[in-house]
């Protein structure tokens, strides 16, 4: 803690335990102080290589014209492109979009990609525009960041809220608005696309599939068989529901899901392809007819072995933790869990996989999209599948081994592992000029 307030001062921030950057500083100065790292490291990890905030008109189809507000932050680049999601929420703002990109720079790290780390965000609820004001939204935000982004300098993704094919509208723009004769680098603009454009096999499941191989890996050693275990999920999207689909294939059993429509439960089994299909039609798991509507706090103190968090971070507070009655934790969404209930989790014995070990599925196979289309290739599911397996494997094999090492738990050993490269190159290259 004292090192972390060091920081701040020198960077004339005020701690605040609720923001969600400031938490992140924290974690990252908490393993920078383990590893002994120079307090210079330290700061240039502190801040943002870039904050880019754009604000732009977007004609709505009633005529009007509505303004918003749109960032894209840069957070270090020393290991290769800076690359990282964009998300489409109402309560997007820049300090949760500076935390988000930390994140991805810590994951790129971990999993030892030729990368940096970014993250986006455009302050809107996409479900309250049409599919027109969507892609126009997304091809004004895509001009408003102009050179800000490209295949060789800023590679963005989908995340909450946004998808394959706003990535489709992103690259078109991006491949009209530059060098014509440079068509094919354009391609690489944006992973996440559409399989019919450019897109890879296996991202959309991408993170889904990454958690599954984390799993398989680490549950043996916490006493747990994935095909054995009863388990939880908050938010049923892209991650969620991926993460329900391959967890059913390996027999695991789904009791209870929250997200942003209600929470439902089944003692029995809840059937992740059924409910699937019903959140495609309806928006979400509230209203489920093959299970029993429940409160949130009953969904918190549903007994589980694995509750999966897989929607927004922050989600587990101090307002839910003590409601808890799982035995791990896996973090499949970004910063699930804030400080302050990990405390509490860590007294009662509740083990966590940390967020930048079990999710970096995505951002592993948005590089092997990348690389394809760098040699204009397509890569069949199964090869796939096992590059990401022998990546999962790898950053699971670091992450322990840096536990062990440093006699650290698991969260704290994946971010030392991961700042340990970054040093490490900052050494080699040293600091401009
Ligand atoms: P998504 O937009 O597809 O789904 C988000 C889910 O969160 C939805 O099910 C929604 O109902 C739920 N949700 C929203 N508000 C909620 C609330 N208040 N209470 C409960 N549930 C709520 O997003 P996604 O792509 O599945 O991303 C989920 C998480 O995983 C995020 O933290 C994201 O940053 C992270 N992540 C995503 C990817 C990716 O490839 N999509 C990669 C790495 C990490």
């Amino acid at each position: 803690m004292s090192d972390v307030l060091k920081i701040f001062r020198e960077l004339e921030m005020t701690w605040d335990r609720d923001n969600i950057y400031h938490q992140v500083l924290t974690y990252i100065a908490q393993a920078s102080e383990l590893l002994g790292l120079p307090a210079g490291m330290e700061l240039i990890l502190a801040q943002p290589k870039n904050e880019i905030t754009v604000h732009f008109p977007v004609l709505m189809d009633n005529g009007d014209y509505q303004l918003f507000r749109g960032y894209r932050v840069q957070h270090n680049n020393v290991l290769g492109p800076f690359k990282g999601g964009i998300r489409y929420h109402q309560d997007a703002d820049l300090d949760h979009v500076k935390a988000l990109a930390v994140l991805m720079t810590m994951k790129t790290a971990l999993y030892w990609l030729p990368y940096g780390g970014a993250k986006g965000a455009v302050k809107v609820n996409p479900r309250s525009l049409s599919q027109n004001e969507l892609m126009r939204l997304t091809r004004r935000f895509t001009a408003a960041l102009g050179q800000n982004i490209g295949p060789f300098y800023d590679v963005p993704a989908p995340d909450v809220g946004t998808n394959a094919q706003i990535m489709a509208w992103i690259t078109d723009t991006y491949t009209n608005l530059h060098d014509p004769a440079r068509r094919l680098d354009g391609m690489g603009v944006c992973t996440g696309k559409p399989l019919l454009l450019g897109g890879s096999q296996g991202r959309e499941k991408a993170t889904g599939q990454g958690l599954i191989y984390v799993l398989e890996q680490m549950l043996p050693e916490m006493g747990f068989d994935i095909g054995k275990v009863s388990y939880s999920l908050i938010g049923y999207g892209n991650v969620g529901s991926w993460t329900g689909k391959l967890m059913a294939e390996r027999g695991a059993k789904l009791t209870a899901v929250l997200d942003h429509t209600g929470a439902i439960y089944s003692d029995k089994g809840i059937d992740a392809l059924e409910l699937d299909k019903y959140v495609a039609q309806k928006g979400g798991v509230g209203g489920f007819p093959n299970a029993e509507a429940i409160t949130e706090d009953q969904f918190y103190s549903a007994k589980v072995d694995v509750l999966i968090p897989a929607a927004l971070e922050q989600m587990i507070n101090d307002r839910n933790v003590k409601l808890l009655n799982c035995k791990i934790v896996a973090e499949a969404a970004n910063a699930p869990t804030t400080p302050q209930a990990e405390r509490y989790m860590v007294e009662q014995g509740i083990q966590i996989l940390p967020a930048i070990l079990c999710n970096s599925g995505g951002v592993t196979v948005s590089y092997f999209e990348w690389n394809q289309n760098r040699q204009a290739e397509t890569w069949d599911l199964e090869y796939v599948d096992a590059q990401l397996k022998k990546m999962v494997l790898a950053a699971c094999a670091r992450t322990k081994e840096t536990a062990r090492r440093l006699k650290c738990d698991l969260r704290v050993a994946s971010y030392c592992a991961a700042l340990e490269r970054i040093a490490k190159v900052y050494l080699i290259r040293g600091i401009f000029p």
